[in-house]
């Protein structure tokens, strides 16, 4: 690059000089010195070496006023106003070629400029774009959790008991984490990771087991080169584990650990809610002294009974029961041993009789009994043994012995009535005859 500035500069030099000598010497062509001089100076100007214009328009300028006095051609008024004239020309040639470099030059430079930005622009735009291709790859991994957590909580809110939740929740991990082996434990930690996780009530995460440093690395079987352990809930207690591995090393992340949290706490309370729902069910249904059925239940009950049976053409019984001399039993020993003596009668009661039948305190004292399948004859047989078992139970308040006997009425479908009123009014009549005829026996008749 140097050589050739150097051999640009040799050549303009030397073309300035060739151009001066050969009108110098020929004195007729002396007027041509200048146009000469300016065809050599726009050579100049299309070269990169800005200040050999300078230097030339000195050398030619300085030329212009010397060379006159020795060139035979020139040496008179009208040839010194020549001279003048085409040093006025080379100069103004000199302007014009200036001011032309100098607005192509901030054209350049403009050019150059708003090329340079939009470079930068580009850059920016390009950097900008990365980060919203990150950010989306970031938005689209949550919005599939959501949308896995949404179905999740359907599929767990649809379930009606705990081995559905179990099982909805398996198929919840299966899907979320795709290709890794994930189980559900229940109840006491069984390895290493869950006592782990049950000391500390925390989840646990291993990113890659042959780099743990909490746990000895020969504890780990090929399967958990990664695992995510999260405790599982129920009523504050814990209740099992929740349990993902991979034989891959890095498969899960902080966020895996949260869908994995996350899916735990649903089920969690999921499970939660059914046992809820359950309570409030057994407590319309049960009730809360005999643990027994309630009335309500026990309507509900001879309806079915009554239409399976009619379905079925077979019979089914109903026995009325009632505690004798309840009310001065009450007297005698105080309301908390006669209630003590309720729940006695009604675990006779309800242990005395096949796991078909149906047992329900019907009201105060008074017990109703549905043997499925039975005639009345059949039912009064089993119910006098329930009445012997209750007249020899005996049972002690305050150092005081005492006993209870009850009175039976036994109805039979159809033909005592083909309604459960009818029915009930029937079994009732009978055990207001067993009162009559002194209590403590079983009417059927
Ligand atoms: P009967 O042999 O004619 O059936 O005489 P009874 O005294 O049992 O007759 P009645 O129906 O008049 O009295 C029922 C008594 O049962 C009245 C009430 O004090 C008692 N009773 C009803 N429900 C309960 C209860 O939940 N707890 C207790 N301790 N007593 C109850
Ligand atoms: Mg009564
Ligand atoms: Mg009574």
């Amino acid at each position: 690059m140097k050589n050739n500035r150097a051999f640009n500069l040799l050549v303009a030099f030397g073309l300035f000089a060739g151009v001066s000598w050969l009108l110098f010497a020929h004195g007729r062509w002396f007027l041509w010195i200048f146009p000469a001089y300016g065809a050599v100076f726009l050579w100049f100007s299309w070269r990169p070496e800005k200040e050999l214009k300078f230097i030339f328009l000195f050398l030619a300028t300085t030329a212009g006023f010397i060379m006159p006095r020795f060139s035979p051609g020139a040496d008179s008024l009208s040839g010194a106003a020549m001279t003048l004239a085409e040093i006025l020309s080379l100069w103004l040639l000199f302007y014009a070629l200036s001011s032309s470099e100098r607005g192509r030059d901030s054209k350049r430079e403009k050019i150059s400029a708003s090329l340079a930005k939009a470079r930068e622009r580009e850059k920016n735009l390009r950097e900008e774009l990365q980060r919203y291709l990150e950010h989306k790859a970031v938005l689209l991994d949550k919005i599939k959790l959501q949308e896995e957590i949404a179905v999740s909580i359907r599929h767990m809110a649809s379930a009606s008991g705990a081995s559905e939740i179990k099982l909805a929740l398996e198929a919840r991990m299966k899907s979320v984490f795709a290709g890794c082996n994930s189980r559900l434990d229940s109840g006491a930690p069984s390895d290493f990771i869950e006592t782990w996780v049950s000391e500390r009530k925390i989840p646990l995460l291993i990113r890659n087991s042959e780099e743990e440093t909490r746990f000895s690395r020969a504890l780990f079987g090929p399967e958990q080169r990664s695992l995510i352990a999260a405790p599982l809930y129920f009523f504050g207690s814990m209740a099992g584990f929740l349990r993902v591995s991979s034989p891959e090393p890095g498969r899960f992340t902080q966020e895996d650990l949260r869908a994995a949290e996350l899916l735990a706490t649903l089920a969690g309370v999921s499970m939660e809610n059914i046992y809820l729902f359950e309570k409030v069910r057994e407590l319309a249904i049960k009730d809360a002294l005999t643990g027994l059925y309630t009335h309500r239940a026990f309507q509900s009950r001879i309806e079915e009974e009554i239409l399976r049976a009619a379905r079925a053409r077979t019979p089914f019984s109903l026995v009325m029961a009632d505690i004798d001399h309840f009310k001065s039993y009450n007297d005698n020993y105080g309301h908390q041993a006669g209630d003590t003596v309720l729940k006695a009668v009604a675990e006779i009661l309800s242990s005395g009789v096949r796991d078909i039948d149906f047992v329900a305190r019907y009201g105060g004292e008074e017990f109703a009994i549905i043997f499925t399948g039975a005639d009345k004859r059949q039912a009064a047989e089993a119910a006098d043994q329930l009445r012997k078992r209750l007249e020899s139970e005996k049972f002690s308040f305050n150092g005081k012995h005492s006993g209870v006997t009850a009175s039976f009425g036994a109805a039979q479908f159809p033909s005592d009535g083909a309604t459960s009123s009818q029915l009930v009014r029937a079994a009732d009549e009978r055990l207001y005859k067993a009162k009559e005829a002194g209590r403590n026996r079983v009417v059927y008749e």
